[in-house]
């Protein structure tokens, strides 16, 4: 068949002018009844590469597909492209008798071109004895990476395809599709289809476009989202979460922020599901917080950035959700935050999983931590994952993230690879990385034990250097094509030839160190301004408590009732030099900020300048204040003098905890008068004494007001009167 038809057929069937990237190719392979196995990344074009073949070949093609939903939006689109609403169907469970009758004399009659089938229905007797029955052009699987377990989305029933189709008929010609897959799972999806021989093509996997970072994920996840939100603002944006409950969170925080958000995830009903999305796409929403469960079939091509608040479980799929960004060929900005503890979440997930698959899942979860780590171009490290070589000095993109931007130091390593590489030689070539890194330290474990490795003179050889480095080194040798991973044990490093020949032979070698995300993480819990955690900037936290004694003794006053340590050391931590962002202070209400706060936001407004310090501009990071109703309730109900017992009750909560709701309400500032309550409990001397004491005292702690009056009130009297007196003198 010539070129022009093809042309012509483009042109008629789906309005295009051009073939995209490799589709030609692919075409033409497929009309030449041969084996073919297609690789192109999402949006590459893959469904019109057996779409067209199979409008032009005679007979029926049969189309494999994961996804009920991703099927009916395809015949859809070939319906509409069509006179003929037979010209492609379904054939799955949801059909009645007549629908599945209709389809089959479609079939027969030789106007289905497309018949789209999930595996679970091919396997249906009836279904395979009908199908053998017709004429079938090819059978084309679409995410093909399906078939292997060593893929993102393994699924048990497509392993069986072969068998099938080999009952439905000789020699139809099989088609795989795919839009990722390590060489290992393409291997995989070769050899159980039986097309060792097929035509392969493999679209570059590289978008240069797309900027790469990753950034420790700290308590401060919230604020630092939110802020890169409010400067993308107006842009498209999806923000990945693992679980529900966050993803609910997430979109909650924006929202408060002003920042126009919707929420995703499987648990919503299909009506709320749709409106969001169709909220995004009309750019009615500029942010969707989502599960993956968004994103399938989502063909917004100006979605500006792709934010990940929880590390995703392989390359695979970071890469695919990522891939969702700056589709039309912009800026696509992909941020993900990262944290080992996430890992070990992922982890802990897996592990009622068959032993088998816990350690493919471990081994996927490896290579991602592997890339969170890495400060090498990331760019490369994912292509080279996807079985790619990519030169980043000059590939497209090859500056395009945060390591080549930001690049560490490199140092000579040539000592240091000659080292690792004889030591693998040396221990038989038998252990995955973190055995070889054991060993380059000197770590004993049961295994290294078992093997004798320990007595060896080279055990231990490396232990000037820290197993972080060795680690960083290993995976950079990887990288570089001296060392591989065998797949099939799991990861076990091996020697390439080229790692051969540098054992004799040896040359520069340029690494940087990996970065460090646990001292991130530790920096991270001292900026945390959670009560009684250091203050993020001493020098400032202790001269706002000079200047919060100050304010105290002028109005006689003991300082707690001025701002209590954790609003200080918040201040310390988000230097706010205006009334506005003071009141968003933790524990600052409006009130507060007006009746004290001048000096404090003066002076940090003076420390700000003189100290040069670079502040945050949109530091107004507001949290969703998941109980301000319930304060309110309480504000209007104390208000009306309702029993505290009643006020409590009716909200379900017990003494205590109402308690610390209204301690909450007047710290921040809020009058609550309570007076008639305390007259109940507290006869005049009472309060009194309990009043001149809080005034003297050196601090607020109800323990220590225990102690003063040893046992004559209890808990819950010293708490109340104290948030009357706070409420007075304070508010
Ligand atoms: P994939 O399955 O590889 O992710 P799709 O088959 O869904 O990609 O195609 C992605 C988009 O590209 C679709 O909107 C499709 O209409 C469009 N497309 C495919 N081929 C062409 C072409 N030759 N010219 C223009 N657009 C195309
Ligand atoms: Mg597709």
């Amino acid at each position: 068949m010539g070129e022009i038809d093809l042309y012509a057929s483009l042109k008629n069937y789906f309005g295009f002018t051009q073939f995209k990237g490799l589709q030609e190719e692919v075409i033409s392979s497929i009309i030449q009844d041969k084996n073919t196995f297609v690789i192109m990344p999402t949006g590459g074009g893959k469904s019109l590469c057996y779409q067209l073949p199979a409008l032009i070949k005679e007979g029926t093609a049969i189309v494999v597909s994961p996804l009920i939903a991703l099927m009916k939006n395809q015949v859809d689109a070939l319906r509409a492209h069509s006179a003929k609403e037979g010209i492609a169907h379904v054939l799955n469970s949801s059909l009645n008798k007549t629908e599945v009758k209709q389809v089959k004399s479609d079939i027969r009659d030789g106007v289905t071109k497309l018949l789209y089938v999930a595996p679970e229905s091919l396997t249906k007797e009836e279904n395979v004895e009908f199908l053998k029955s017709v004429i079938i052009s090819f059978v084309a699987i679409d995410e093909a990476h399906c078939i292997s377990e060593w893929g993102h989305d393994f699924r048990p029933e497509y392993r069986n395809l072969r068998k099938i189709i080999e009952r439905i008929g000789d020699n139809i010609p099989i088609i795989g599709l795919t839009a990722t897959a390590t060489p290992k799972v393409q291997e995989d999806i070769l050899k159980n289809l039986g097309i060792q021989d097929a035509n392969t093509f493999k679209a570059s996997f590289n978008r240069p476009n797309l900027y790469y970072e990753i950034r420790p994920k700290t308590k401060n996840v919230d604020s630092d989202i939110t802020r890169f939100v409010k400067q993308n603002e107006g842009k498209s944006g999806i923000i990945y979460c693992l679980s529900r409950k966050r993803v609910e969170e997430l979109a909650q925080t924006l929202q408060v922020n002003g920042i126009k958000a919707v929420p995703y995830h499987a648990g919503l009903d299909a009506k709320t599901r749709v409106k969001h999305q169709d909220m995004f796409l009309m750019e009615d929403a500029d942010v969707v917080v989502a599960t993956i469960a968004f994103g399938m079939g989502i063909d917004k091509p100006d979605v500006r950035f792709v934010i990940h608040n929880d590390i995703p479980k392989s390359i695979e799929s970071y890469y695919q959700e990522t891939g969702r960004a700056g589709r039309d060929g912009g800026e696509g900005h992909c941020l993900a935050f990262y944290s080992y503890k996430d890992i070990e979440k992922l982890e802990k997930f897996m592990s009622g999983k068959p032993v088998a698959e816990q350690e493919i899942g471990h081994a996927l979860l490896q290579e991602v931590v592997a890339f969170a780590e890495t400060s090498m171009s990331r760019r490369k490290f994912i292509l080279h994952y996807f079985g790619e070589e990519f030169d980043n000095e000059t590939g497209d993109g090859g500056d395009m993230d945060d390591n080549m931007r930001h690049p560490k130091k490199k140092h000579e390593a040539q000592e240091e690879v000659s080292t690792l590489l004889s030591v693998i030689e040396k221990t038989n070539q038998q252990y995955k990385s973190k055995e070889v890194v054991n060993v380059l330290v000197g770590n004993v474990n049961a295994l290294i034990k078992s093997h004798r490795t320990d007595t060896q003179d080279f055990f231990g050889i490396g232990n000037d250097e820290s197993a972080e480095y060795w680690m960083a080194l290993l995976r950079q040798v990887l990288v570089a094509g001296y060392l591989k991973k065998d797949i099939e044990t799991y990861g076990v490093i091996k020697l390439t030839e080229s790692g051969e020949e540098y054992l004799s032979n040896p040359v520069s070698f340029m690494m940087t160190e990996d970065h460090s995300f646990k001292e991130a993480n530790d920096d991270s819990i001292i900026t945390q301004q959670k009560g009684g955690g250091a203050a993020a900037d001493e020098k400032l936290f202790s001269l706002l408590k000079a200047e919060r004694k100050k304010v105290a003794d002028s109005l006689s006053l003991p300082p707690f009732v001025i701002f209590q340590d954790p609003s200080l050391e918040d201040m310390a931590l988000k230097y706010p030099v205006n009334m506005e962002e003071l009141s968003n202070v933790h524990g600052v209400g409006e009130g507060k900020a007006k009746k004290y706060g001048t000096s404090f936001v003066e002076l940090i407004a003076n420390y700000v300048e003189e100290n040069e310090i670079v502040r945050p501009d949109d530091f107004v990071v507001k949290s969703t204040g998941t109980n301000s109703a319930l304060k309110l309730y309480i504000i209007q109900n104390v208000d009306r003098k309702l029993s505290l017992n009643d006020i409590a009750n009716a909200k379900g909560l017990d003494m205590p905890d109402f308690i610390k709701e209204m301690e909450a309400i007047v710290y921040s500032g809020t009058k609550l008068n309570i007076d008639y309550w305390i007259d109940e409990i507290l006869d005049e001397d009472q309060q009194e004494e309990l009043h001149d004491y809080f005034l003297e005292a050196e601090t607020d702690k109800i323990d220590e007001a225990m102690e003063e009056f040893d046992g004559d009130y209890d808990d819950e009297e010293l708490r109340l009167f104290r948030i009357k007196f706070i409420s007075e003198v304070a508010n």
